[in-house]
């Protein structure tokens, strides 16, 4: 079916920074794009709402709204609480019913996820982890999170995957940064060291400014080292996508290959984490588009299973 043929969605991914807004059918056809800052809640989605409607009067009717959130979320369909933003630490934002907000607006079925987990479905889609299942995708950026799917699936149960929050040791060789985790939650995650404010803490410089031989990303690459093989333990994917601001730095990816091989320590004899590691751990196929795509393909997904439904 070429993208023509494919009803038209409205896109949202929100972010704790900015919401991109979108409309269109998938890769190759985006008819509009809209940025808005994110501040409160009732601001934010009544902006938001505005610029679909424009949206909707220049383009058209859209069949479904794709959106992926910044988190933590109640994904669980049968829960009350389904489709809020639940615990974020974002100021305001806590127990913000989005689902609802956008299906009073519009009356059109809504599709909702993670910003990562639709992040890791473009990518799978359309991206660099076309016919890859399992497939990962984590973004080191503002902060760490990561999108799962699996089976075909996005995954969600009980809860989602917070994949950021994973607890690994601290990076070798630096006893001073055991006590430096930035996450207020934990004293040892992935988060609370890698994400660019934690690097920016730890160094005193923002992480984009730190030069390329700084030793600062042998230390994010062991942890990232680290948590990639707790992923590899558990979900066995067959590739894994590193996007974010922080993964800009291009020297970065190789390091965390090593760091992945270093701390299996040969327990696994599979070409992923030995000749084939290059095509193993990766960038992004579609850059920093894969949030706003992920979201089309959510909303495309909602406005399926209901044509399912009456079928
Ligand atoms: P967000 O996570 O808010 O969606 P990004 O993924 O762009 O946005 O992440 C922003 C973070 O990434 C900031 O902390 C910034 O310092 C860091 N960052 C952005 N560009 C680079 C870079 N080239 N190298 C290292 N860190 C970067
Ligand atoms: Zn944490």
């Amino acid at each position: 079916m070429s993208d023509q043929q494919v009803p038209l969605i409205a896109a949202i991914e929100m972010g704790g920074t900015k919401i991109v807004c979108g409309i269109g059918t998938g890769p190759h056809d985006i008819r509009a794009t809209h940025r808005i800052d994110t501040t409160t809640p009732e601001e934010t989605l009544e902006a938001t709402s505005r610029w679909l409607s424009r949206a909707k009067t220049e383009h058209g009717q859209f069949a479904a709204i794709g959106i992926g959130s910044f988190g933590p979320l109640d994904l669980n369909p049968k829960s009350e609480g389904y489709g809020l933003i639940t615990t974020t630490p974002k100021p305001n934002w806590q127990q913000t019913d989005v689902v609802t907000f956008f299906k009073n607006r519009f009356r059109v079925p809504i599709g909702f996820d993670t910003d990562v987990n639709a992040a890791v479905l473009a990518e799978y889609l359309w991206g660099a982890g076309q016919g890859m299942d399992p497939l990962i995708y984590i973004t080191v950026g503002t902060g760490v999170g990561g999108g799962v799917l699996v089976n075909g699936q996005l995954v969600h149960g009980a809860m989602h995957p917070e994949i950021g929050h994973l607890v690994v040791p601290p990076p070798t060789n630096s006893a001073a940064v055991q006590r430096e985790c930035q996450c207020p939650y934990h004293k040892s995650c992935v988060e609370g060291y890698v994400c660019g404010p934690a690097i920016a803490k730890r160094w005193g410089v923002r992480a984009d400014m730190l030069p390329m031989d700084h030793p600062a990303w042998e230390e994010i690459a062991d942890v990232m080292g680290h948590a990639l093989m707790n992923l590899c333990l558990t979900l066995s994917p067959k590739r894994i996508i590193l996007g974010g601001g922080v993964m800009a730095q291009p020297q970065l990816i190789p390091l965390i290959r090593g760091r992945l091989i270093h701390h299996l320590n040969g327990y696994l004899l599979i070409p992923q984490v030995g000749r084939d590691i290059d095509s193993f751990v990766v960038s992004p196929g579609l850059g920093s588009r894969s949030g706003l795509l992920g979201s089309i393909a959510l909303g495309r997904m909602a406005f399926d299973q209901t044509q399912n439904a009456h079928s």
